[in-house]
């Protein structure tokens, strides 16, 4: 019964200039999100407002599910659109409208007009009750309620008139790509995808690196990471994935360094080489799964020297989550099964058995001394022979290298 739906979205502190971006990057989004469903769509802005209309072969509960993924809409109204301006039609058509939207008619409500089209002669006020008297007369056990209606049906004169009563809940946050970009440490457990959800729900468009060491971690833990991104592209929009070959460096670190240190170090070089394509692509922040004290490397001493090579912010969306909220998160966005997959994400080899857990800047800084000579070529290598994937939500797009 329903081709058009009204977009809502968070109107909250954002007006002018600000405010045509917003709607920009939410038109954009939902474009991408109704791409990838079956059907025609147009998607137009007008008076502040965004429609959707659907046609051909397309699927109502797959529209508004893909509608629910998009960031910056907090409400989705499936809209009876009709031609008829003229009173009595109008109040025909809500009758209709109210018989095949609810079972029973034993409600109270209210009707609430908004004359878009400046030319219409009748007040809104008119219209309300004269649409609200016909009403009442097909459904005698309904009743008129102001102030606290049990349904809201909204009558919206336009070219043509729109009628709506239900709201269905969008996920809120911000559309993606009004606040920046940043650049999210993705491995394959259960913490990064959901921190790049997080942050990517304040409208921050997410590039992705992830680390692997062939031969060490596997081609399918590789695969695994990119099945995350691609799942949590159907929120983000499209992740530009660089993947990157660590063993080389991992391997001078557990030749050079203590045993107890190895993660440590390892972590601040993960952060080096992420800020090296933070910067390439632009992106103001780093995010990571991080939180306190789930593991050695994550204890406020670590966490503080893994930081103190970064220039960029680095932003820990989960730092005071415990693991079953994040597993909660994770669950409800979709990528706790492919999470769970019991491929390594970094060898067992490179994990000490006793990790240091308070860790000391300067101690840790001398340590690293030791890979002076090699340091730099490795990093260089480990930059140069990285590939890049465009990942979206329906898979691998280009693969550019
Ligand atoms: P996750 O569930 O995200 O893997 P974790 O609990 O396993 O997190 P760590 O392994 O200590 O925690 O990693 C902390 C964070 O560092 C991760 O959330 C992620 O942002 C980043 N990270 C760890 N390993 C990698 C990797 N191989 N590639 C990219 N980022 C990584
Ligand atoms: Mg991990």
């Amino acid at each position: 019964m329903f081709h058009t739906f009204l977009i809502k979205y968070g109107e909250i502190g954002i007006k002018g200039k600000n405010r045509y971006l917003f709607e920009e990057a939410l038109a954009k989004r939902i474009r991408q999100a109704l791409h990838a469903t079956e059907g025609d769509f147009e998607v137009t802005k007008e008076q502040g407002r965004i429609y959707v209309e659907r046609s051909g072969n397309f699927d109502y509960d797959e529209t508004i599910a893909a509608l629910q993924k998009v960031f910056g809409i907090v409400g989705i109204s499936p809209v009876k659109v009709i031609d008829e301006s003229e009173l009595s039609g109008m109040g025909r058509e809500v009758v209709h409208f109210l018989e095949e939207t609810y079972p029973v008619h034993n409600q109270s409500f209210k009707i609430v007009t908004r004359r878009a089209r400046k030319s219409y002669p009748i007040p809104s006020m008119e219209v309300n009750s004269e649409i609200g008297g016909m009403v009442l007369d097909a459904f005698p056990d309904m009743h008129v309620d102001v102030h606290t209606p049990d349904i809201e049906v909204h009558v919206e004169i336009r070219e043509q008139v729109y009628i709506y009563s239900e709201t269905l809940p969008g996920p809120g946050g911000m559309p993606v790509g009004t606040n920046g970009s940043a650049m999210l440490l993705l491995s394959g457990g259960i913490d990064s995808p959901v921190a790049g959800y997080m942050i990517a729900k304040r409208g921050v468009k997410i590039d992705a690196v992830y680390f692997h060491a062939p031969p060490y971690t596997s081609e399918r833990a590789r695969q695994k990471v990119v099945d995350l991104a691609s799942e949590i592209a159907v929120y983000t929009g499209d992740i530009r994935l660089h993947v990157v070959n660590f063993t080389d460096i991992q391997l001078a670190i557990y030749e050079k360094c203590p045993h107890d240190e190895l993660t440590i170090i390892m972590r601040r070089y993960m952060m080096r080489i992420a800020e090296h394509f933070a910067s390439q692509c632009n992106d103001k922040a780093l995010v990571t799964g991080e939180s306190i004290g789930q593991v050695a490397s994550q204890t406020i001493q670590s966490l503080a020297v893994t930081n103190a090579v970064c220039t960029l912010p680095v932003f820990r969306p989960l730092i005071a989550f415990d693991k079953q909220d994040i597993i909660d998160i994770s669950l409800k966005i979709g990528t706790y099964e492919t999470s769970i997959l019991p491929f390594e994400d970094c060898c067992t080899i490179f994990v000490a058995k006793h990790p240091v857990t308070k860790p000391v800047l300067h101690v840790i800084e001398r340590s690293e001394q030791k890979l002076t000579e090699v340091i730099d070529d490795l990093m260089r290598k480990a930059i140069e022979t990285t590939q890049v994937i465009e990942v979206s939500a329906s898979g691998v797009r280009t693969p550019e290298q």
